[in-house]
């Protein structure tokens, strides 16, 4: 069992990019913090990203572990959460941050580009919403925090299954609020615009120039722009605050 003043946090897909920043920004002494990423293509590099996110975690004399777990297979996430809670005995903050995008034209799109951008961003948050919920329930107390997207709620030109998947992403949120309030969790979702990651790296730089034209504060974010925010809503003062979609996007949707 964890020693009673011990926070658990769990991080879904924080190797990089804004997981590895909201993991940094919950790191102190006392804050044991658990993250999961997934890479078919080229594991040894996302060990390496993953290694570099526990180290910097230690650094702030935080503790953190990771864990290679892809999130749209029920039977590795089920065993990555039964890891954490035999440790731990307890979650107190879950992030759903891991995502994927894979864009073009709805009319062009393929069925498996559906399927696998539905499954990693939606299916993903209720596989492990659901698991974590249930411990909260009985801890009476958690906070869950969601990573959506400002396309979630404006839609964009090209990722119709992205946006689908991000709008879902609001839907689950807001119902998880109204289930779990009742036992002391809060649910809340953020809708980030333009961050500059590995995600938007890929970006073709028409692309990339339309998306900063879109934003009234004439910059890309920055992870810790999220991440900053992801530690307010887990904390004491956010704790009157459930099922609300906070957009940290510069303006893009005002
Ligand atoms: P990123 O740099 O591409 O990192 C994505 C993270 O998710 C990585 O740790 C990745 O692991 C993990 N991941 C992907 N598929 C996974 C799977 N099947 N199982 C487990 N982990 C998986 O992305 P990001 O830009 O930081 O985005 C983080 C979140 O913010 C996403 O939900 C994204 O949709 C959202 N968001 C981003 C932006 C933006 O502008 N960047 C804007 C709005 C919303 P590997 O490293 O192993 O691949």
């Amino acid at each position: 069992m964890t020693e009673q003043n011990e926070r658990v946090v769990v991080v879904t897909g924080g190797s990089r990019g804004i997981g590895r920043a909201i993991c940094l920004s919950f790191a102190r002494p006392g804050t044991s913090i658990y993250f999961n990423y997934f890479s078919p293509s080229d594991p040894d590099a996302e060990a390496v990203a993953a290694a570099e996110t526990e180290k910097r975690v230690a650094d702030k004399q935080g503790f953190a572990a990771s864990k290679s777990v892809n999130i749209v297979n029920e039977d590795e996430v089920s065993n990555f959460f039964n890891g954490i809670i035999d440790k731990t005995g307890r979650i107190d903050v879950l992030v759903n941050n891991a995502g994927i995008t894979k864009d073009g034209l709805l009319v062009r799109m393929k069925e498996q580009d559906w399927d696998a951008v539905l499954n990693v961003n939606l299916k993903g948050v209720f596989t492990c919403t659901k698991i974590v919920a249930k411990l909260m329930m009985q801890q009476r107390s958690g906070c869950i925090i969601n990573i959506s997207s400002v396309v979630g709620v404006t839609g964009n030109v090209g990722q119709a299954n992205y946006s689908a998947s991000k709008a879902g992403v609001i839907g689950l949120t807001k119902t998880a609020a109204k289930e779990l309030a009742s036992r002391g969790i809060t649910v809340n979702a953020i809708a980030p615009g333009f961050i500059e990651t590995d995600m938007t790296a890929a970006m073709s730089d028409k692309a990339r120039n339309a998306m900063l034209d879109q934003i009234p504060l004439k910059r890309a974010g920055y992870p810790e722009d999220v991440a900053s925010v992801a530690a307010f809503l887990a904390s004491e003062g956010a704790s009157y605050i459930t099922g609300q979609v906070v957009h940290v996007s510069g303006g893009m949707y005002i």
